[in-house]
């Protein structure tokens, strides 16, 4: 008895579970993928656009098209891969920020992380001791307990 309920208590998870996945299944081709980044985005976009434009020029070419038409279509096009091309520089901008604020970040690391100088720079000699010292390696003055 407690067996059956258990294995009905399973049945029951495992359709609970399964339920989300199956309802995403049967909804699927209209969702995008996840894994793609607004700028690809935007390129597949312009893409598109490039291909309609193609497509246009195509049919007018071949006399399908009214020039008035083609006119007024080639401007939508045109304008909206402009506002397309425009969209994907500010995010190509975006991304070359945030590269430019870690490197600046990295490097205000490595600057704290570094003594400050006057630990091993002899005041006597000028001499850089690699390390900080009490005495300078070069001529020996005390450098550690001077006043600062
Ligand atoms: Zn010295």
């Amino acid at each position: 008895m407690l067996l059956i309920i258990g294995v009905l208590i399973a049945m029951g998870l495992a359709a609970f579970v399964a339920t989300p996945l199956l309802v995403a299944e049967g909804a699927g081709g209209s969702t995008l993928p996840v894994d793609v980044t607004p700028l690809a985005d935007l390129k597949r976009r312009r893409l598109v656009v490039y291909e309609n434009l193609k497509d246009l020029e195509f049919e007018y070419q071949a006399g399908k098209i009214a020039a008035q038409d083609y006119q007024s279509l080639r401007e939508n096009y045109l304008g909206e891969a402009a506002a397309l091309m425009a969209a994907s520089e500010e995010a190509e901008q975006l991304k070359e920020t945030d590269a430019l604020i870690e490197r600046e970040i990295a490097a205000r690391r490595a600057l704290r992380k570094a003594p400050p100088p006057q630990d091993y720079v002899c005041p006597h000699c000028g001499f850089e001791n690699p390390v900080p010292v009490k005495f300078c390696g070069e001529c020996g003055t005390r450098i550690t307990d001077r006043p600062r």
